[in-house]
């Protein structure tokens, strides 16, 4: 894991849990009351959400980097596009680019659009 010292340096300079030492404890982290998880010997992937929602966001690529090796997805990549509804202008998370209309109004249209059939099947009926 060639960002581990990235991530350390990243941790010591702007984590607010960080202390040095503490306790006699190396690497103090006052949210594990106990050592970093960055700070730890083995290899694994360590994660902390506080320095995932709080520290890591100062280094774009770092955070690239971080959540690529754990299969973290990347926010603005999933993120449902927002889409303004076309009939009351609202805007809303579309489940695709196709989707027009927001919740409320994909019922209510879809009402409207069986009426609009029917007034016209009805229409056609009576000039006969
Ligand atoms: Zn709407």
């Amino acid at each position: 894991m060639q960002n581990k010292n990235s991530i350390k340096r990243l941790v010591k300079n702007n984590c607010a849990c960080y202390l040095g030492a503490k306790h006699g404890i190396q690497n103090y982290c006052c949210l594990q009351d106990g050592p970093c998880v960055f700070f730890a010997q083995d290899d694994g992937l360590p994660r902390c959400t506080y320095f995932e929602n709080g520290v890591l966001p100062m280094d774009e690529k770092l955070e690239r980097e971080y959540k690529s090796d754990r299969n973290v997805e990347v926010g603005f990549n999933t993120a449902k596009p927002r889409v303004n509804c076309t009939r009351c202008g609202g805007t809303f998370s579309a489940n695709s680019n196709r989707q027009k209309y927001c919740d409320k109004c994909r019922g209510r249209a879809r009402k409207e659009s069986i009426r609009i059939r029917v007034r016209k099947f009805r229409q056609k009926d009576s000039s006969m």
